[in-house]
């Protein structure tokens, strides 16, 4: 047995994980249910590493120095469990199992428990950065036991991006503390590109051709908004569809698809009793614009204005744009990373918030400038929340006019702007000192006794609504 680390499930993310290790100086077994792609990646890139290609599991498990370590990426879900109780016989004690795959925290979590009692260290391992990341150096948000993190991690961490000599991979915690970290990436993902295809809407509405929206963004990739999906949107937007010589963007059916993981991350904030609106709202406009049945019977029917902005003044909207799309950008990183704070409280994960906007910084589909300023923020404090962060307090403060002027303009012209205005309303949500609902809570007690506590005394108050609407002492 000579293989440092094995690969099960080479399609896309596992082949180009597999060559990706094999790059790095270690030797890598291979796996797939289907023999060929074992096959196609030897032939392709067999000169780029050392491999070692198996034809069946017992082959594979045997290649393994031990304690073993086999990465699992194939289909989350049914097929991870396929695949978990195949191994599973074949290992011995302290081997480790990764699952590389997006799968749900609490999938995780289960999994972790019924192989920690047959003595099998599995670890739930959220991986970003697409294809080209899996190659490149991808960031890597590995969960699971301190001892598998101790043979794994050298691995996992030589394979990752870096920033600075310091790896995009870290241990965030134990059993599904990792695929939380995933999932909420992914829906910090949903709300960033939400915010971006609303600021290209803006810019279409107020006359800008797509190639002259493609120009914005690839300027705005060299300041502050400097990102991976700032960057690509650039790319998007300026090509050019070869058959018809019009913008490709223009042809492409307007309805977004989605996985699954930016679902699950508003189901889970919602059991949390966490406030993701903005990232709830980037899931629904997926929805949306999926419901054909709803848009039949609604587009071009229902009276509203027709999108047309008058004489703006092009550069000052560009500005502002860029400030919106910057603050919206930081509310849905504060709404994830509360999530992560609550969940580790809930779950004792003791997962360093720090440490997780340090591996976000590269290698991973959020990659941006932002992160580095995030992680810079909780470097060594402990933050209620990422808004009371100095930097980002003031950055919202000095952009916060140009965020209300987007806001205003697009509901003007009926540009729809939910992840820009949702995303306001959530910032002066949190800026308020008092919020309406307290009238909430005197219907509550008005139709369900449910009580109140006021401002003025200590303790619960009833109020008599259907009698003399006196006031009684709910203690
Ligand atoms: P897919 O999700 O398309 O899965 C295909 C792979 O799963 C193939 O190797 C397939 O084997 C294998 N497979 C499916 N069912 C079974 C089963 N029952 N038993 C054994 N093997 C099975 O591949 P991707 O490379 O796109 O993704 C792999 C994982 O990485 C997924 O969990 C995905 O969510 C996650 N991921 C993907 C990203 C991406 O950009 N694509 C980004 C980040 C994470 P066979 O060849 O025999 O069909």
């Amino acid at each position: 047995a000579r293989a440092d680390i094995g690969v099960t499930g080479l399609a896309v993310m596992g082949r180009n994980l597999a060559r990706n290790f094999a790059r790095k100086g270690h030797t890598v077994a291979l796996h797939n249910r289907t023999q060929s792609r074992v096959d196609d990646l030897v032939k392709e890139f067999g000169d780029e590493g050392d491999f070692v290609p198996s034809t069946s599991l017992e082959e594979f498990v045997g290649s393994l120095k031990t304690p073993r370590t086999i990465v699992i990426m194939v289909k989350a879900g049914a097929g991870t469990d396929a695949v978990i109780d195949e191994l599973t016989p074949l290992l011995d004690e302290g081997d480790i199992l990764v699952d590389g795959g997006n799968a749900h925290f609490e999938d995780t979590r289960r999994r972790e428990k019924d192989l920690r009692e047959k003595g099998l260290n599995f670890v739930g391992a959220g991986i970003s950065g697409g294809e080209v990341g899996a190659l490149e150096g991808p960031s890597i948000m590995p969960g699971g036991s301190d001892e598998a993190y101790r043979t794994l991690g050298p691995i996992l961490e030589s394979a990752a991006a870096h920033v600075d000599g310091e790896p995009c991979c870290a241990h965030l915690g134990p059993d599904g503390a990792g695929h939380f970290v995933k999932m909420v990436h992914n829906g910090i993902e949903y709300a960033d590109m939400q915010a971006i295809a609303e600021v290209y809407d803006v810019l279409s509405a107020a006359g800008f051709t797509a190639q002259e929206a493609s120009d914005v963004f690839r300027r705005w990739n060299e300041g502050d908004l400097e990102s991976f999906l700032v960057e690509i949107t650039a790319d998007v937007l300026a090509q050019v569809d070869a058959g018809t010589g019009r913008p490709l963007v223009e042809l492409i059916r307007d309805e977004a698809e989605q996985k699954g993981t930016g679902r699950w991350t508003v189901q889970i904030a919602l059991d949390l009793g966490v406030p993701a609106p903005v990232i709830g709202d980037a899931v629904f406009a997926r929805s949306l614009s999926g419901d054909q049945e709803l848009r039949g019977a609604t587009g071009g029917v229902l009276v509203g204005p027709d999108r047309a902005m008058g004489d703006v003044d092009r550069d000052a909207l560009v500005d502002d744009l860029g400030a919106a799309l910057w603050c919206a950008k930081v509310m849905a990183y504060a709404q994830g990373l509360a999530m992560i704070r609550k969940a580790s409280a809930e779950y004792d994960w003791d997962v360093d918030v720090a440490t997780v906007a340090r591996i976000w910084r590269d290698g991973c589909i959020i990659r941006a400038r932002l992160l580095k300023q995030i992680s810079d923020e909780y470097a060594g404090q402990n933050l209620p929340t990422l808004l009371v962060a100095p930097s980002i307090k003031d950055g919202l403060g000095e952009r916060q006019e140009a965020w209300r002027r987007v806001v205003a303009t697009a509901v003007t012209a009926g540009v729809p702007v939910p992840g820009l205005s949702g995303s306001l309303a959530s910032y002066d949500t949190a800026r308020a000192t008092r919020l309406p609902a307290a009238l909430v809570q005197g219907l509550r007690d008005d139709f369900g006794a449910h009580t109140y506590r006021r401002t003025d005394k200590e303790g619960s108050f009833h109020t008599l609504w259907s009698g003399d609407r006196s006031e009684v002492s709910a203690d």
